[in-house]
């Protein structure tokens, strides 16, 4: 399921932009281009993060986050305008998770977007720390690869790389999700790394099942792919 995101924001031009990006990173994306609306859209889309401009018609943004905070926690990052730095405070106070200023860089305001929708992650989700495909055992308890049984020696980050993808199959991943995922948002290395990782990756795994496979998506980024 893809993760969902409201744009509460009236200007056209910045919410295209955002969904643009957002949507190249997977995500599914409603926008809303008055107050109102926002409040409306958060019940009945169900967002899992919303980005709420502060100067709306119709409902301002504080309003509509306080509407919002009545009956959700849904993670909130504020668009605010430059120098507003009162409106950062306010809107933080009014049950916002973060804010960002316009004009904004679009990789800044991924990484956001990915560092709040990680802090709510449900607990559950990463307690799976063992998977097992055809002749492949990736197990995150013991930091081992195992292949037909034999340990494969794997330094940790290029272990976590594959147990990410391997965690849900055939979803695709950009190089800039996984280096935000993986190596941690505040890691601001080259998309490279990622490239150079898969590649001995594959080197380890080349041939071993025709069951499963690191496949590169040309122009998008990567999978764990089950061919079977
Ligand atoms: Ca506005």
């Amino acid at each position: 399921m893809p993760k969902k995101v409201l744009i509460v924001e009236d200007e056209a031009n910045i919410a295209e932009l955002l969904r643009l990006y957002l949507e190249k990173d997977g995500f599914e994306i409603a926008i809303a281009s008055d107050g109102g609306t926002g409040v409306s859209m958060a019940q009945s889309f169900e967002p899992d993060l919303i980005f709420l401009d502060i100067m709306l018609p119709v409902m301002d943004g504080w309003t509509v986050c306080r509407e919002i905070r009545k009956t959700s926690k849904v993670p909130i990052i504020m668009l605010t305008a430059r120098g507003e730095t009162t409106e950062k405070i306010s809107g933080l106070e009014m049950g916002a998770d973060d804010y960002i200023t316009k004009p904004f860089e679009v990789k800044e305001l991924m990484a956001r977007a990915h560092a709040v929708l990680r802090r709510y992650e449900p607990d559950g989700a990463q307690q799976q720390r063992k998977l097992s495909f055809d002749r492949l055992v990736i197990n995150m308890d013991s930091y081992e690869l195992l292949v037909d049984g034999k340990k494969v020696d794997t330094p940790p980050k290029e272990l976590e790389l594959l147990f990410h993808l391997a965690s849900t199959p055939n979803r695709v991943y950009t190089r800039n999700q996984l280096l935000d995922e993986v190596w941690g948002f505040d890691y601001f290395g080259d998309s490279r790394t990622v490239d150079v990782h898969i590649k001995r990756l594959r080197e380890k795994l080349e041939n071993v099942s025709p069951q499963w496979a690191l496949t590169t998506v040309w122009g998008v980024g990567y999978k764990f792919e089950l061919t079977q």
